[in-house]
């Protein structure tokens, strides 16, 4: 099954991940891959990204509250893919197209660099390989975490070269920076029960 592009995927207990405090499954094939920078740290050994993926996790769960690192994937500044949530199980990544998305967040801040050749290849072949595993639909969209929410992520930079890659739709998607139906409908907490859901909740009842 694994053509040319089998990427190479550092696996969680080898990265040293603590467990999810819970899972929720992904229905795939989802319709969209979302690209972002993870805004911080980064390393071009496995030992030292690691650490970073580590320190992420730790800041996602422990102060962000959410049950796990948010990202599906993290491509780690040495070229290697890092197992976030992976494949089967639903990001905190992008509100509102969490349930539809697989997240892939580079290890870094792309707003005045770019990301070496070897992350931007391994990024490719991790959507490709996606695609022919059947996680991601063969008619997905690629967009920036910029389209659906005021962020400038995934930086400058990197969204500049994303622009060009196959599949990309810019713009302000549907849903932007509104975050109501899809958490509400499949009972998604991860987002805690903030006042944009009470509010949508209300008007759902009306
Ligand atoms: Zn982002």
């Amino acid at each position: 099954m694994c053509a040319a592009v089998c990427p190479v995927i550092v696996s969680r207990a080898e990265w040293g991940a603590q467990p999810p405090k819970s899972a929720i499954a992904l229905k795939v094939p989802v319709d969209h891959v979302i690209i972002h920078h993870t805004d911080g740290a980064t390393s071009d050994s496995k030992e030292g990204c690691s650490k970073v993926i580590r320190q992420i996790q730790k800041y996602h769960v422990e102060t962000k509250k959410w049950d796990d690192i948010g990202y599906n994937f993290v491509v780690g500044g040495d070229g290697r893919i890092y197992e976030g949530r992976g494949w089967k199980t639903l990001g905190s990544q992008a509100k509102g197209y969490n349930s539809k998305s697989i997240g892939i967040s580079f290890m870094g801040n792309y707003n005045k660099s770019e990301p070496s050749a070897a992350m931007l290849t391994a990024a490719k072949n991790l959507i490709e390989y996606g695609v022919l595993m059947k996680y991601i639909s063969s008619s997905y969209e690629l967009h920036g975490h910029r389209n659906v929410k005021c962020t400038d992520c995934p930086g400058a930079s990197l969204y500049s070269i994303i622009e060009k890659w196959p599949r990309f739709k810019g713009g302000k998607l549907p849903g932007y920076n509104i975050y109501i139906y899809i958490p509400f409908h499949l009972g998604v907490f991860q987002l805690g029960l903030n006042f944009p859901i009470l509010l949508s909740r209300h008007f759902i009842k009306k």
